[in-house]
Parts: C-alpha cells; structure tokens; sequence
C-alpha cells in the first residue's frame, strides 16, 4: 500500500486508551491503523517517543481580523496556532466591523481560505437586528454557532435582556455560546469602584454573583426554548457546582488561564495583563476549576486568546483592556498539567478535541480513526523548555505566560495530512480550509 503520509511508532490516544500504532494517511484522511513494515508514503514520520494526539483545537480566540493587525490577523494567529500544536480554531465575532451579516461572513469565508495555516470556524454575532437571520446565518460554510454576549459591554454585540435572548435561542440550532456575566449587576457595580484602584480590584466588581446570576438567566431560558447552551468561560465554584444538574441542557467550557493563574498573585505580577472577563479569581475557584475539569462537568479547554497592544494593557485598571494571549501557549499548558498530575492525556484530547467535535457538530474530526481528518498534534511529553515573549509570533508580542517553565511540548502538527510545524517551525504555505459543520 502507499500512502502520503505515514507516522510510525507514535503512541497514539484512542477513546479506548493508548495504543502503539502506524497511521497511514491519504488525500487529508486516515486511512489505515495498521500500516505494515514494507508500506511506502511520500512522507514518513518517526514518532518514537512521542504521543499522537487527534489534532487539538482551541474553540475561542479572537484573530482581531478585520479591526486590528497591529495585534493579529487571521494569518498571524493560525500561525501562532500551528506553533502551538493545533489544528483547528474558531475564531469570535467581535472584530471591526463585526462579524453579523452575510457580507461580512463572505469576507471572512474567504480572507480565512487565502491566510488560514490550521481549519478554522468562526462564530456569527448575535445582534438586537440580526435575530430573525441567525438560523440562516449560522448555517454559511464555516460559522460554527452563534456568540451572544450577554454582558461584557461589546457595543453593537450585545444582547442583554431576557426577552431578545429568548429570540435568538428560537432561530437555528447550530450552538448558542454565551459569554454570561450579567450586564446590570456589572453596571451597578461599577459606580463602586474607580480609575487607577490596584487592578486586582477587576475581580470584585466581576464578582461571583455576575457570573452565577448571567449563568442562571442563560439556564432558565435554555430550559424554556429547549436550545442547548454552551456557557463560555465559566469561572466560579458557585456556577459549576450548580451546573451539574443541567448537563441536559448545558455544555461548559473553562478557560486554560483559570486553570493556571491565581488571584490576587498574578494581579500583583502582571498588573494589567491579567485583567480578563470574566476575571481570574481566587484558589477557591481554580480548584472548582479542575474538579470539574476532572467530573466531566467541562466539556471544553480553549484559551480565549484576546491580544491587545501592550502599551494599553500597560494602562491603568479601567482604562486598559480585558484579554490576553493564548493560543500558541495552550498546548504547552495542558501538556505541563498533565505531567504535574492534574488530568491525563486521555482527558487532555477529550476536553480539546473530542468534545469540540461532537458540541459543534464536526463529524470527521475529534478522534483517531479510519475515515476522519488526518489532524494531529504529536506532543513530547519529557521535553522541558520556557515559555518566552520573543516566541510569540503574534504582533501584539507578550504572552502572561513568559519566563514560565513547562514539561511537555507539541513537537509536530500536522493538518489534513500536511505537516505545518515541526520542530519550532512553521512548514509550506497557509492551507487551511474552513471547517465543515453538520447542519
Ligand atoms: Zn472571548
């Protein structure tokens, strides 16, 4: 048999558990789990030693693209994406113009074709005048769901009352994310605090009960219009204790930074690069972070990589801008939690490729198996290095995570078949395509 591409000796991650097999691959697919000695490939990968992990994805970044390529492009970010070890990402709607209407999904479609290293998806914006167009909408090839934020103050992108978020959950049925922080209680709170406070001060005004109060409108209404709700970044004890008993109709993603960062020491040691939404908070809530990561209360890991022109993140608490990079540290994050014990590899694909695959509806990607996408993140569990600023390829050029040691890297990424990292660089030219969703 000959194949593109062969990767041989990999120990690779199944459903099942972790198993030494030959994988061999042909036009972007996998076409063989049992590829023999003398079969032949244009390409052959010597993977002893290292995991094979069904390609990892990061389902929230936000590429800054149209709006802000002094930070990120589309180009610069899928880049910082195949360094980082994944192939796919999908990318948020709150660009300069928006992403809301048919002809902005059509720029994106395409600017995503002609720049895109790794499979990107990208999400279409919910609006007060774009409800009634959501179903068809999210349906355009690419656009893997609907982004509501619900409270965070993103201007036109805002849908915060009750009634316009019972609309917009009756149009469609690809998936509904919600940023959930509640927009009254955050405008309420506000007048308590002012300009140049410690930034710590960030998570006292986004206090616990914005987060559990946004969380529990979103549930109630899932409830009623029985549209599934995938609650984006969910931070707090309170919300994920409570959100066991609706895994009928929740789905939750955790960020890697609530996974990593703890207050108040990474405000004292950032200062305004940790200032996020919803904030990083404190031991109490990074624990209730990973027992749920570990009870399978979370579905998804993603970043929320949200770049921004260091200087302005370098202003005072209030004026300087919430989010940070992420998503070429990512990989190297988990991969450290995993050897320092907090969950296992096997976890590590469910929460970042698995469970991507089967919320958004990617019927080929998410697991290692005859027929699906020829998507993988081969990751070398031993090897040590430090995460620095001058290895980030985004233009904004800061990473929170800087001068940070980990054990485990993504060594090699390979999409639909083609490598585009091995080794630190970055191989051929911008192929990624967009994703393709169940409709
Ligand atoms: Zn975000």
């Amino acid at each position: 048999m000959h194949y593109d591409l062969i990767l041989r000796n990999g120990i690779c991650i199944f459903p099942w558990g972790q198993e030494k097999v030959n994988i061999g691959v042909r036009n972007g697919r996998i076409l063989s789990l049992s590829v023999g000695g003398n079969d032949e490939a244009a390409q052959v990968i010597d993977a002893t030693g290292l995991h094979v992990l069904p390609g990892l994805m990061d389902c929230h970044v936000h590429f800054r693209e149209p709006g802000n390529a002094l930070v990120e492009t589309i180009e610069t970010g899928t880049k910082a994406a195949a360094l980082g070890g994944l192939t796919t990402v999908l990318d948020m709607p709150n660009t300069n113009p928006v992403v809301a209407d048919l002809e902005m999904i059509q720029w994106k479609q395409q600017r995503a074709v002609e720049t895109s290293w790794v499979n990107f998806g990208f999400y279409v914006g919910a609006t007060r005048d774009n409800i009634q167009d959501l179903a068809s909408l999210e349906s355009q090839k690419g656009v893997c769901g609907t982004k509501v934020y619900a409270g965070s103050s993103t201007g036109s992108l805002m849908v915060e009352d009750d009634a316009s978020l019972e609309q917009v959950m009756l149009y469609g049925r690809r998936r509904v994310c919600y940023h959930a922080e509640d927009e009254y209680r955050l405008q309420e709170r506000k007048k308590l605090f002012c300009e140049g406070m410690p930034y710590e001060n960030h998570r006292l005004w986004r206090d616990e009960e914005c987060a559990f109060l946004g969380t529990r409108r979103i549930i109630a209404l899932a409830q009623k219009t029985r549209r599934p709700a995938h609650i984006l970044h969910t931070t707090t004890q309170e919300e994920l204790e409570w959100l066991v008993d609706y895994k009928d109709i929740a789905t939750i993603e955790v960020l890697v930074n609530h996974l990593t960062q703890i207050a108040p020491e990474c405000y004292e040691r950032l200062q305004g690069r940790a200032v996020m939404n919803p904030p990083i908070r404190d031991q109490r809530h990074y624990d209730a972070c990973w027992a749920a990561v570990r009870n399978g209360v979370v579905d998804i890991v993603s970043s929320d990589h949200a770049p921004h022109d260091p200087t302005l993140k370098a202003k005072p608490w209030l004026c300087c801008p919430s989010g940070m990079l992420g998503v070429q540290t990512i990989v190297p994050l988990m991969l450290n939690h995993v050897n320092e014990g907090r969950l296992s590899l096997n976890r590590l694909a469910d929460v970042m490729s698995a469970n991507p695959a089967r919320i958004y509806g990617m019927p080929t990607k998410g697991r290692i198996q005859v027929g699906y996408d020829a998507d993988f993140t081969l990751v070398d569990m031993q090897k040590k290095r430090r995460i620095t600023n001058d290895w980030i390829v985004s233009p904004a050029g800061w990473t929170p995570y800087d001068q940070t040691d980990v054990k485990g890297w993504p060594m090699v990424t390979i999409v639909k078949g083609q490598i585009i990292m091995q080794n630190d660089q970055v191989l051929g030219s911008p192929q990624g395509e967009l994703v393709e969703f169940l409709s």
